[in-house]
This record gives structure tokens, sequence and C-alpha cells, in this order.
């Protein structure tokens, strides 16, 4: 991957993350900048011109750095958060939610993991040591796939090391594992992986590894001791969809022993309505605009809800046979 140029906020020009990323990345060109905001998003820049321009911006996040997820966002009963030290992404899937999100798929890192995790403190507090407070990375990025070069894990292993009733969702489809090996699991991080079958991957997570290499470091994760967790998600349907997802389901829980499957998320492909607007720009010939989609309950672009409840059920018994306790397997975004 080569960024064509990285943009450094100057008040973070000294920070440790920014040195560490320049010094792994020395060949690209830097430009020191006020704001992350002066630059980023200034102009519009086309999604696909992430193939073959990318920046990346280092900086500081500003305002909420914690929020609290939607309904439905993780099991249920427990309060859910979600922290922002990303946006946008490496890889590109056809369906992802981020074409139109920002005005530019530029990639950008923020830096100030100390403030994340102050204000997660601060969040636990409020809540009673009873509960099991959780924080989930990735809405805007995906967690792991540049994690070496950003170097902030061990921040956050120190901290939910001290804080045991707090628990962590790294979310990713990369096999990017060697920091978590090297950091060793903990019983309140889990890490979560989105997967899909070997041939839905194939046609639509462009760039990203393949089904079976996203098995093979679930494998090598579960063995080193880590908690799991599986996203299927999304579902699309095609005509193996049945014999597709049996054999994934099959799949995954030889990869991961069913003990170390914390939860399973279920979730059918749906976009928001401007999502699908540069979804259908950018993949005009794509497999998955030979589904039927409606507007749905939170107008949302969906399935029709017959088929939707069918997909997702078909799914939950496969995870349920496969001996998964049916509590653990969830409807994500779903009304039911
Ligand atoms: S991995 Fe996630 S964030 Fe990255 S392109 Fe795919 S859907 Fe988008």
């Amino acid at each position: 991957m080569l960024f064509e140029r990285i943009f450094v906020e100057k008040q973070v020009q000294q920070h440790p993350q920014t040195l560490r990323v320049q010094e792994a990345l020395p060949k690209i060109p830097v430009t020191y900048i006020d704001k992350i905001s002066d630059v980023f998003e200034k102009a519009r820049k086309p999604y696909l011109q992430k193939r073959d321009s990318l920046n990346l911006f280092l900086g500081r996040k500003e305002g909420q750095l914690v929020k609290e997820a939607p309904d439905a966002y993780g099991l249920s009963g427990d309060p859910h958060y979600y922290f922002i030290h990303a946006y946008n992404c490496i890889y590109e899937c056809e369906y992802c939610y981020l074409q139109g999100y920002f005005h530019s798929p530029d990639l950008v890192m923020f830096v100030n993991h100390d403030e994340i995790l102050a204000e997660m403190k601060q969040i636990c507090r409020q809540h009673s040591p009873e509960e099991t407070v959780w924080f989930h990375a990735g809405e805007f990025s995906d967690s792991l796939a540049l994690a070496h070069l950003s170097g902030e894990l061990p921040e956050y292993w120190d901290f939910f090391r001290e804080m045991p009733n707090a628990r962590m969702e790294l979310r990713t489809k990369s096999v990017n594992i060697k920091p978590l090996l090297t950091l060793g699991p903990l019983e309140n991080i889990i890490i979560t992986f989105s997967l899909s079958p070997s041939a839905a991957a194939r046609q639509y997570d462009r760039k990203t590894p393949s089904t079976q290499a996203r098995l093979n470091a679930m494998k090598r994760l579960a063995d080193a001791g880590f908690q799991m967790g599986i996203h299927l998600d999304p579902i699309v349907y095609d005509e193996r969809f049945e014999s597709d997802y049996q054999q994934l389901v099959t799949e995954m829980l030889q990869a991961v022993p069913v003990e170390q499957v914390n939860y399973i998320s279920l979730g059918v492909v749906r976009f928001t309505r401007d999502v699908f607007h540069e979804f259908s720009k950018n993949y005009p010939k794509s497999g998955l605009l030979a589904g039927e989609f409606v507007k749905s309950f939170d107008n949302k672009v969906r399935y029709n809800r017959p088929q939707r409840l069918y997909l997702l059920k078909t799914v939950q018994r496969m995870c349920v046979e496969g001996g998964v306790a049916p509590e653990k397997v969830y409807l994500c975004m779903e009304a039911e």
C-alpha cells in the first residue's frame, strides 16, 4: 500500500504514534498542517480514487470520542459504546457504508488514544461495577488492518487489564494478527471477524484477505487463547445461499471452538439511501444489484422483510445446530 502523502497536524508532530508512522513510511512526503479539517474533505474526492491515490492524515480527534451505540448493536442487556480512532479503510467492500459517508476516502488516524481511554474510564464510572460496559472499535474503519503502523493497541491492553468489567471489541476483516499475538489474549478483549462465504467474499469484499485466510487467522488467535466473536454480515442472497452458509458455519466452528465464541451477529445486506446511491454509481455491474431491495422500517434499503427473516433464521438455525447457544446469536440492526 502506498500513500501519496502524509498530512500531520502540527500539534501531534512529536507524538510517538506520528513518529512511528513516519519512521515506517520514510519515503512518503509529509506536509504539516494546522487542522485535519483544513484539508480532509475540503475538496470532494471520489471514493474510488482510493485505488490509486490515498493520503494519510494524523491528528487529534476533537469533540466526543466515545459515543453510545445504537440499539441492536451488540448483545442486549449491556450498555454499548463505540469509539472513534480512525476514518476510512484500505479495503474496498462493494457494500461499504463508508462510501458517501465522508467526502474523501483518505485515511485519518487519530493519535489521542489517552483521551479516548480517559472518556472510557469516565463512562465506566457512570455504570455500576456489576454491569459489563462494551466499547466497540472500528465504526469508521477496520480495527486491525493498520494496527502494526498505528501501534496503539498496548495502551488499550493496559487499560482493559485494569478494568475487568469493561469489554472491548476489535472488529476486522484483516489477518494482521501479529500485534495481537505479541500482546497475548485478555479475557475482556474480544476479536471479531466479519465473514462471508468464499464466493461472496471474492465477489464483493475487494482487496480484503480471503475467507480462508480470515478463518486461518481466527484459528491462530483461538489457539492462542483469544476470546472471539463472528459477524456474518452482510448476508447476501443468491441461489447457493444455504449450502454456502452451511459450509461457512461448519468451517468457522472448526476454526474457533464453540466455547471461545462469545457471540455471532447476523445482518442482511443494507444501505442508507445515500450509500445505496453511491454504491450503484461506483459498482454498476455489481451482483448485489440483482437483489430486490425495498425501503424498510428505518429508511434503509434492504431485501423485503420475509426474505430478510428467511435469511436470518436460516443462518441462526445453522449456528445453533453447530452448537452455539441461541442467546449468543443476535440479529444486528434488524427489527424482529
Ligand atoms: S472492511 Fe469494513 S470498513 Fe473496510 S471497506 Fe470493507 S466494509 Fe468498509
